[in-house]
C-alpha cells in the first residue's frame, strides 16, 4: 500500500549538518523523495502544524508525566504544574519557538506503508528512549527533564507524521 508522509528536518539537525545523513536513511530502505524544500518557516505555518488541539496537548502532557514517573522526578519543579493539558500547552509553546528558529527541510516521502516505516526509522520521541539504529537514537540524547528545566522543546532532529490523517493534513500545509 503506497502512502505519502511528511518529514521535517528540524533546526537542530540542519544546524548540525545532518540533513544528508538523515535523508540517506530514508532512501536506503527504498522510500522515495517526492518533494523537498529548505525554508525558514513562519510562526503561522508552525502554529498550524502543531494545532492548539486539547486532545493532542493532553497526550503530549501525559507522555511527559510518564517519563517523570519513570525517573522519579518532580514535575512541579520543572514545569510548575502536574496537569497534562497545562504541560502540553507549555511544550507546544517551546516547540513552536524551536521549529520557527529554522531553517528546516520539509520533505514528502512515499513508499509502501511510508507513514509507519518513517516513524520506525525516526524512533521514539524521547531520544534517550530511542533505539540504536534509529535516527533519534543514533544522533541525539535529549530527554523531557533535561529540556523542561531549560524551558525548551526536546531536540530530536526530525518530525514525521504520526498517522495517515496527520500526513495528509501536513503535506497540504507545507506544500500547498
Ligand atoms: P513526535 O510525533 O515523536 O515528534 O512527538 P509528539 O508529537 O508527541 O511531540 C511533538 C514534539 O514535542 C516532540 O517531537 C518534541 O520535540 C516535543 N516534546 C514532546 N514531549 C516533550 C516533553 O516532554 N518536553 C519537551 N520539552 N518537549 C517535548
Ligand atoms: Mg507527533
Amino acid at each position: 500500500m503506497i502512502e505519502k508522509t511528511l518529514v521535517l528536518i528540524k533546526p537542530d539537525a540542519f544546524k548540525r549538518r545532518l540533513t544528508g545523513e538523515i535523508i540517506a536513511r530514508f532512501e536506503r530502505v527504498g522510500l522515495k523523495l517526492e518533494k523537498m524544500k529548505l525554508i525558514k518557516p513562519t510562526k503561522e505555518i508552525v502554529e498550524r502544524h502543531y494545532p492548539d488541539d486539547e486532545e493532542w496537548l493532553e497526550l503530549v502532557g501525559e507522555k511527559t508525566i510518564k517519563t517523570y514517573q519513570k525517573y522519579n522526578l518532580n514535575l512541579i519543579d520543572d514545569l510548575g504544574t502536574d496537569d497534562a493539558l497545562e504541560i502540553g500547552k507549555k511544550i507546544r509553546k517551546w516547540l513552536i519557538q524551536y521549529v520557527v528558529s529554522g531553517p528546516v527541510v520539509a520533505i514528502v516521502i512515499s513508499g509502501n506503508h511510508a507513514v509507519e516505516v518513517v516513524r520506525k526509522l525516526v524512533g521514539n520521541t524521547v531520544p534517550v528512549f530511542a533505539e540504536l539504529g534509529t535516527i533519534r537514537g543514533d544522533y541525539s540524547l535529549d530527554s523531557p527533564d533535561f529540556a523542561d528545566k531549560e524551558k525548551r522543546s526536546i531536540q530530536n532532529l526530525v518530525h514525521a507524521s504520526g498517522n495517515k490523517q496527520e500526513a495528509k493534513k501536513e503535506i497540504a500545509l507545507w506544500f500547498s
